[in-house]
């Protein structure tokens, strides 16, 4: 099997509504898709984070065999493609020919799965330009327990009396058993960080995500530390394996959640889960974009076991995004969906999923 062809995409969707986390307000969902082509007939198809300069991937991939993926990533990597958030598109396009080469869906290329449905937790509860705003939030946390969730992910990191006022409402609406997590997308320092979780832990939060930067490693372990009992998740947006080096060595994380199609696809993902696990930490993986990332993601934590293994292992919980996305919700001809709190794994060849071009024609800026 040998690349023929390669097309790029960068897709926009417009969102009827925007929203907010601590850093920005978003008004529209973008992605970078791949789309390669071989001599079998074939098509895979990848997303990245980054734009992908495509006549010098033509030029790099032309020839190549698909099967060749590790080797491709280090040659991308070592002439110049620093970028790893574009690697990560081709990583995965070249993972999802194997599949489709050999009839086998991704997640038994590598491994096996641990599991084909995965418990979900809503992410969700943004900021919006809304007149009451707690009511509303607490709203649509209940509509993500009506729905089937036992968890749920709320945004913070937008100042100590708006952090403190909506997760007690929210706690006390969902009540004790659904699990809670909180992400402040790196918008605090040290101090405030620590300030906030204290008032916070009162609310039994399950997880602190991104309390303060990205790659702050002194930083996140002062803040892990300040706060015993509350774990302190990470890494969504880091590139690479040797971006996570310090911050697993050392103990700054309690959760690891790489993204697919930032840290480097299936190739380098599957490093740094297993750097994370060398040292004790969980790997929860970050979700959010396409259905091409959604399927990717799936078919990667299906087969991170559970660390350790036994009666009650704490859950693998998917990171399934609940707001407005065409990107998500119409690129695959069959959308992937949370039912009853639960990501079915696609089980047809490569990813499983197949793109519809229509939709593809209508989001792309290219
Ligand atoms: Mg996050």
């Amino acid at each position: 099997m040998k690349i023929t062809d390669v097309h790029c995409h960068h897709l926009s969707y417009p969102l009827q509504e925007p929203f907010a986390n601590s850093r920005q307000w978003v008004h529209e969902r973008t992605a970078h898709v791949i789309e390669i082509h071989t001599d079998n007939g074939l098509v895979g198809w990848g997303e990245g984070t980054a734009a992908i300069a495509v006549d010098a991937i033509k030029a790099h991939l032309f020839g190549r065999d698909p099967f060749d993926s590790r080797r491709i990533w280090v040659d991308l990597a070592d002439q110049g493609w620093g970028n790893v958030a574009a690697i990560s598109a081709v990583d995965i396009a070249l993972w999802d020919l194997q599949g489709k080469a050999v009839g086998r869906p991704i997640y038994q290329l590598l491994g096996g799965a641990s599991r084909l449905k995965i418990p979900a937790y809503a992410s969700g509860l943004f900021r919006r330009q809304r007149p009451h705003n707690t009511k509303a939030l607490t709203d649509e946390a209940q509509g993500y327990v009506d729905a089937g969730f036992g968890a749920i992910k709320m945004k913070v990191g937008l100042g100590r009396h708006y952090d403190v006022t909506n997760v007690a409402a929210i706690r006390q609406a969902v009540g004790d058993q659904i699990l809670f997590a909180v992400d402040a997308n790196c918008g605090y320092d040290v101090g405030t960080a620590i300030d906030v979780g204290r008032r916070l832990a009162d609310y039994d939060p399950y997880w602190y995500e991104e309390p303060v930067a990205k790659n702050d490693v002194a930083g996140n372990i002062e803040v892990r530390l300040a706060l015993p009992g509350l774990r302190i998740a990470g890494g969504e947006q880091l590139q690479g394996l040797s971006a996570y080096r310090d911050l697993i060595s050392q103990r700054a994380f309690d959760i690891v959640q790489p993204d697919i199609s930032i840290a480097g696809g299936f190739t380098e993902c599957q490093r740094i889960e297993a750097l994370a696990q060398a040292h004790g930490l969980r790997v929860l993986p970050h979700m959010w974009g396409t259905a091409i990332r959604l399927a990717a993601t799936a078919h990667w934590q299906a087969t991170i076991p559970d660390d350790p293994e036994g009666l009650c292992p704490q859950p693998s919980l998917f990171e399934f995004d609940m707001t407005e996305n065409g990107l998500r919700t119409e690129l695959a001809c069959e959308p992937i969906l949370a039912t009853d709190g639960f990501v079915s794994v696609p089980e047809a060849p490569g990813l499983g999923i197949e793109i519809d071009r229509k939709v593809l024609e209508r989001y792309s800026i290219n």
